[in-house]
């Protein structure tokens, strides 16, 4: 295959976009396939914006206008079923201070609708919805790539941006394995499910800016109040742990919300006095797992493709913007010191190695970041007597959160890398210095 060096994205969710505009942004062609539509659909989620991620969102000029989309969290309580407040913190105040700014939730639909309107109008042509990927031809020099409606696309390399369910994923297995049937390499559904979620966006109905939980053995929600939006995460405990990926029923999602009438979202508004008023809702298993296997020749995963967190830390995204910061750092320099920049299968086998095996290091902070996900959310819904304890005395103690926040999350923030060939001013400045700084402006040549 000759031509110009190109990137098929597979997927059009955050996570690809965010590979679109910096794919754009280091000189490299690509197209992207998203089996949906439409690029932006309003499943009634939040996404919840790290600070790391507003530095790499700065450089490539999304930050200025999605920020003032979204709501600072400043305030949080801990509740138990019941109603009664067993903790307050400064915990966001503090992660302010830490890394310049707090976390932010803002309502999915408005993320992707901002980053596909950041794209230059070149890079949106590039974008093309109901492309369905359906198979994958891995040649020596290249790959094809063929989509349900017929469709076929020529590229140099695949990035698999396709999510949970990631057909990219699949096809991978299905090349590794008929190459070598007896290869050891990750099972068809290889992430794990212990909780469901029910989870859902409605009219604004408090105050800006709270951001709760509530604990229970089985069973614990979140609530996110945003300027114009409400959110809650209802996680219940499945009876058994399972790989398949359940789809359910609206009987199903009527049940729950019912078992969750009277949780408390703050200290005066319960589950049953939204629950009329959702604009959308969502009920699915909440999957778990790290996959063994992040790339195969000129195929490779970012993003729920390739990792799944549970969502009480909120760092699910935020770690799949790392996948395409540290792939994209490398991948770029490759293509700008190849021959005619067209890296060959090798120095691609290599940039996908050295990206898999960083991103599991700890020098990113991925494996720490899903572990501490899996715990939270263990430890809201008590799954032992140690997560008990755990959440309902080591974390209350003030000094212990602070010890926890000090020493074990603000490190691993501070991991967090930039992307190293666009020039920014690094705007977010707390009193804890980022480990990867971003060049100047001035610096860069
Ligand atoms: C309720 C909820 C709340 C969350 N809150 C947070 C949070 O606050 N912070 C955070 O960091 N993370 C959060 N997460 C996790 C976060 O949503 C995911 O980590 C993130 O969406 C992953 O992005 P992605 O682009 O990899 O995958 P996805 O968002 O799943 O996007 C994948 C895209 O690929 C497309 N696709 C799938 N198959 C194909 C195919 N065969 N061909 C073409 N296209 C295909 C899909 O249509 C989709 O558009 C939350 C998750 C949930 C469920």
């Amino acid at each position: 295959m000759e031509g110009q060096f190109k990137v098929i994205i597979v997927g059009g969710g955050p996570i690809g976009l965010l590979a679109a505009h910096t794919l754009h942004r280091a000189g490299i062609d690509f197209v992207l396939l998203e089996r949906r539509l439409s690029i932006v659909e309003d499943v009634g989620a939040s996404i919840v914006l790290y600070p790391q991620t507003f530095r790499v969102l700065h450089q490539l000029g999304i930050f200025e206008t999605l920020f003032p989309l979204g709501t600072e969290i400043d305030h949080h309580l801990s509740f138990t079923k019941d109603g009664k407040v067993f903790k307050e913190s400064p915990k966001f105040q503090k992660i302010r201070d830490i890394h310049g700014y707090g976390l932010t939730v803002f309502h999915r639909a408005e993320l992707l609708r901002v980053m596909y309107d950041c794209l230059p109008e070149a890079s949106k042509t590039k974008i093309l919805t109901g492309k369905k990927l359906e198979n994958i031809e891995a040649h020596d020099d290249g790959v094809i790539v063929s989509c349900a409606d017929g469709c076929v696309f020529q590229g140099s390399m695949v990035i698999g941006a396709d999510g949970v369910h990631s057909t990219t994923r699949r096809l991978m297995r299905k090349i590794a394995l008929t190459d070598n049937p007896s290869r050891d390499w990750d099972s068809e559904q290889p992430y794990k499910s212990t909780f469901r979620l029910l989870y859902g966006a409605f009219p604004a109905s408090s105050p800006p800016g709270q951001g709760y939980d509530v604990q229970s053995s089985g069973k614990s929600s979140m609530y996110f109040s945003g300027h114009r939006h409400g959110w809650f995460f209802l996680y219940d405990k499945l009876p058994r742990q399972t790989t398949e990926s359940k789809r359910y029923n609206e009987k199903e999602v009527e049940t729950l919300a019912g078992e969750f009438a009277d949780f408390p979202l703050t200290q005066t508004l319960k589950v049953k006095d939204v629950w009329a008023n959702m604009s959308a809702t969502g009920l699915t298993d909440l999957q778990e797992g790290v996959v063994k296997n992040w790339s195969l020749g000129r195929i490779v995963l970012v993003g729920d493709s390739c990792h799944k967190f549970t969502t009480h830390l909120g760092l699910g995204l935020n770690n799949g913007v790392q996948d395409v910061v540290v792939l994209c750092n490398d991948l770029g320099a490759r293509v700008r010191e190849a021959p005619d920049e067209c890296p060959g299968a090798d120095a691609l086998v290599q940039v996908f190695e050295r990206y898999e095996t960083t991103r599991k290091s700890p020098d990113c902070s991925l494996m720490g970041d899903w572990e501490n996900s899996g715990l939270e959310t263990r430890m809201h819904t008590w799954s032992s007597t140690f997560y008990w304890l755990l959440s309902r005395w080591l974390a209350v103690w003030s000094f212990g959160e602070y010890l926890i926040l000090r020493f074990m999350k603000s490190p691993s923030f501070q991991k967090a890398r930039v992307l190293d060939f666009i020039p920014a001013s690094d705007i977010m400045k707390g009193n804890s210095p980022w480990l990867y700084q971003m060049e100047e402006p001035e610096k860069m040549r």
